[in-house]
């Protein structure tokens, strides 16, 4: 059998700096657990606008619609933030969502123990918590049409329009309960049935597919509660199933109760390939982070946990992705931070190489 393909795209600012780490561990896989993945590497955003004057070329679009897994890096930075809306940055990472069809986006909230003194929440609320965002990814509002700003009455007038087919729906609700099936068994449905006719069809979708998973224990709720109840008590929560623009907003928002952007991992997972696994990009939940590029302070862990998170979901391997999990935990556990991990208390903080080689110690330790 073939070895398992990755297509690292490093992309900008900090994104290249979290991937060096991420490409050592891959590199500990093949020596150690003679998990050996062929990985290729290639340019986006900004990057891939300066070699070629498109945030993604063609051909990078072919060969992510090869492998078995993306992981991208981060895109972005103020050197872009004046080019035109059709090449900016993030426009390459759109074309990746949407020509690779991936509907479904995963971001996990996790709270590893060491962290929680450092969530915006009290500790009790967050020390253990364990939930999962499932937010659609390629329709709704960001892709609605008619959109566009055109003038009426001598006045600008902004639109965009929240569009969802009941098949849109019915596919990432799918997708939703079969997560909920791998864990506690419980999904809550999240839009806003109250003033949107899209969030009636969304509600009336999710029950009829409920039908197919009676196993799991299936609520609804209107996404502004939702935000309330995720700051209040996130650990009533398993699965949260929304659509792409409150999803956008809510897994923001439970990405704060775990304390720092450099942790937060996700995953965008698509139809099933001929090898029964779903097309599938894996990226850290942060951006470029221009503010600290360059010196050696970026955390790695979302990164490093992304990669998990393809291990787990595009090459089979949840054994090996726990090993690393844990390998993570207990760098947490022994101290190790890099700078956006220190608290009021200060310390010493790691560099992000650093941090890769505590991680990589880890690996070893679990040998
Ligand atoms: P950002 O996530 O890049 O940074 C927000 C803050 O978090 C910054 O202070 C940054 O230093 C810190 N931070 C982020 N990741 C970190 C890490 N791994 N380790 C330590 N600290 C980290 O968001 P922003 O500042 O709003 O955006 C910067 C650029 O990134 C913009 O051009 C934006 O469009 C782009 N962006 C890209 C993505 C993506 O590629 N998926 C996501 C969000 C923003």
């Amino acid at each position: 059998m073939s070895n398992p393909s990755l297509l690292i795209l490093a992309g900008d600012g900090i994104g290249p700096e979290v991937m060096d780490q991420v490409k050592r561990i891959i590199t500990w896989y093949g020596d150690k657990r003679d998990l050996h993945i062929d990985v290729s590497e290639d340019l986006v955003g900004g990057a891939a606008y300066d070699a070629h004057g498109t945030p993604l070329h063609d051909d990078t679009m072919a060969r992510a619609q090869e492998v078995d897994a993306v992981l991208l890096g981060a895109v972005g930075g103020p050197k872009y933030d004046d080019l035109d809306f059709s090449v900016k940055p993030e426009r390459g990472l759109l074309r990746l969502r949407k020509e690779m069809d991936l509907f479904a986006n995963l971001r996990p909230a996790q709270c590893f123990d060491a962290l929680a003194d450092f969530s915006s929440l009290k500790k009790e609320l967050v020390a253990g918590l364990d939930i999962l965002i499932v937010r659609e990814l390629t329709s709704g509002v960001y892709f609605g049409e008619p959109r566009g700003i055109h003038i009426e009455d001598n006045m600008r007038v902004g639109v965009n329009t929240q569009r969802y087919t009941e098949a849109e729906i019915e596919r990432g609700a799918r997708a939703a309960f079969e997560m909920a099936m791998k864990r506690d068994k419980k999904l809550c449905s999240m839009e806003k049935a109250n003033v949107m006719e899209s969030g009636i069809l969304w509600r009336d979708v999710v029950t009829e597919v409920h039908a197919d998973y009676p196993e799991v224990e299936l609520s609804h709720m209107y996404a502004d509660n939702g935000a309330m109840q995720l700051v209040r008590a996130p650990k009533q929560f398993d699965v949260i199933y929304t659509d792409n623009l409150f999803g956008d907003i809510l897994s923001d928002c439970a990405a704060m109760l775990t304390g720092s952007l450099g942790m937060l991992p996700s995953a965008s997972l698509g139809v099933p390939m001929a090898n029964g696994r779903p097309k599938a990009m894996y990226e850290p939940v942060h951006g470029s982070a221009p503010d600290i590029t360059g010196q050696g302070k970026a955390n790695p862990i979302a990164c490093t946990l992304s990669f998990a998170m393809a291990l787990r979901y595009s090459y089979d391997q949840g054994d090996e992705a726990t090993r690393l999990e844990d390998a993570i935990e207990k760098v947490l556990a022994d101290g190790v931070r890099t700078a956006d991990l220190m608290g009021p208390d200060g310390g010493t903080p790691v560099s992000t190489s650093e941090m890769g080689d505590a991680i990589l110690a880890a690996l070893d330790a679990s040998l």
